[in-house]
């Protein structure tokens, strides 16, 4: 097994730490060609904005929409997410994204005052609250027919959803030494038993 982690800006390492320990292969993902022989991928936060140019700039963009729009197992994250996004509130001018998760992000939704935060939350997949690091966090305001929740921080919030081959969440996992929710998303996908325990 062979999971790509987009490796153009932001928490990069964080992730790869984060499968490595879960005994899962990764590849960093920067070029077209880095796409080839994936089983899934990863899109870390960092800055969407950057992301997005950067992407563009290495002629990644469409490739890697095309990929994931084919049904690649995909874990994105914070900015990752307002990445795979088709509607963005709040998006910076010019900003693009790969319109192919069917969700309204508002980015950076927690103001100023909450700009970073750690709570337990409960996910789903996973049996007990994992704990969820949000930095200047979107949330998902609008959820397309196709879209389910599986995290929400209350009532009104979404924090975290699945379309498809596709999980998306607001909070970073990969800032906590806790791998459940990467291990809920490779094996959500994944032959049981592959990985070690
Ligand atoms: N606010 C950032 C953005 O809009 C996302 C922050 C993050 O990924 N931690 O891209």
């Amino acid at each position: 097994m062979r999971v790509g982690v987009l490796a153009l800006q932001g928490g990069v390492a964080e992730h790869r730490e984060a499968l490595h320990r879960l005994s899962v292969e990764t590849t960093q993902v920067r070029r077209p060609a880095d796409l080839a022989g994936l089983d899934g991928i990863v899109l870390p936060g960092g800055e969407s904005t950057v992301i997005d140019k950067l992407a563009r700039t290495f002629g990644l963009a469409e490739p890697l929409r095309a990929a994931i729009a084919a049904g690649l197992p995909t874990l994105a994250t914070c900015a990752g997410l307002i990445y795979l996004a088709c509607r963005v509130r709040g998006a910076a001018p010019g900003q693009q994204t790969l319109g192919v998760l069917d969700i309204t992000v508002r980015r950076n939704a927690f103001g100023t005052q909450l700009d970073s935060f750690e709570t337990l939350l409960s996910v789903d997949g996973v049996a007990d609250p994992v704990p969820a690091t949000f930095i200047r966090a979107p949330v998902i305001t609008e959820l397309g027919p196709g879209v389910r929740a599986v995290a929400r921080l209350d009532e009104s919030r979404v924090v975290g959803v699945r379309q498809g081959a596709v999980t998306g969440y607001s909070f970073h996992p990969e800032e906590s030494t806790d791998l459940r929710v990467h291990r809920a998303w490779i094996d959500s996908w994944a032959a049981s038993g592959e990985l070690a325990s």
